[in-house]
């Protein structure tokens, strides 16, 4: 078990070992609980059919939400960057989880990543900008501009997260005054075509 936690991200030995302790001293009633929501995990998790993320039917809340603006799409690379961005409570738009970003090193191409299902989004019509919120790392801008690109012949504007992102940074990693600051100046990419 301290194997296989060691492997999860942001878990090392150390944590790992004092984890199954944790379990061991807390009695049986403790590692069950765990075990049974283990068990039911991908049972009671959908991905959203629209976005995506992840939710516990087929639409998510947000897609499902009336009150959200549909004409803006903010792209992120997985559900823990939606959820930070959704937390700075300044966005009322819509996502999209593209499942990951660029990365031909690690054999990761635009076939492995939700790219259809995007265009397919931005061409049906009600939208008018797409925010690309990839991260600052070569990989992110990578696929900032290559969406960019694809996206040209769209009537969209295509936006980047502007000011106070460091270059090389994690979106999850920042503080939510700097991500909210980053969505009010995002910087335009590509302009609306008429
Ligand atoms: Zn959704």
């Amino acid at each position: 078990m301290i194997e296989i936690l060691a492997s999860f991200p942001g878990l090392g030995k150390k944590s790992s070992r004092r984890i199954v302790f944790h379990l061991l001293e807390k009695g049986p009633q403790t590692a069950f609980k765990l075990a049974e929501s283990l068990k039911t995990l991908h049972e009671k998790t959908y991905f959203c059919l629209s976005c995506g993320s992840i939710s516990d039917r087929d639409e998510c809340h947000i897609c499902k939400d009336p009150s959200r603006d549909k004409t803006v799409i903010c792209v992120v690379e997985n559900f823990i960057d939606q959820i930070i961005l959704e937390s700075t409570n300044f966005y009322n738009g819509l996502y999209h989880v593209l499942g990951g970003a660029l990365s031909p090193l690690d054999g990761i191409g635009p076939e492995k990543l939700s790219i259809g299902k995007l265009l397919e989004r931005v061409g049906s019509g009600d939208v008018r900008e797409v925010i690309i919120a990839t991260n600052p790392s070569p990989e992110g801008n990578t696929t900032a501009l290559y969406l960019a690109d694809l996206m040209s012949d769209f009537r969209v504007t295509v936006t980047r997260l502007g000011r106070g992102i460091p270059v090389g940074g994690d979106i999850d990693l920042l503080d939510l005054e700097t991500i909210r600051l980053s969505l009010e100046g995002r910087i335009q990419i590509k302009k609306q075509v008429d």
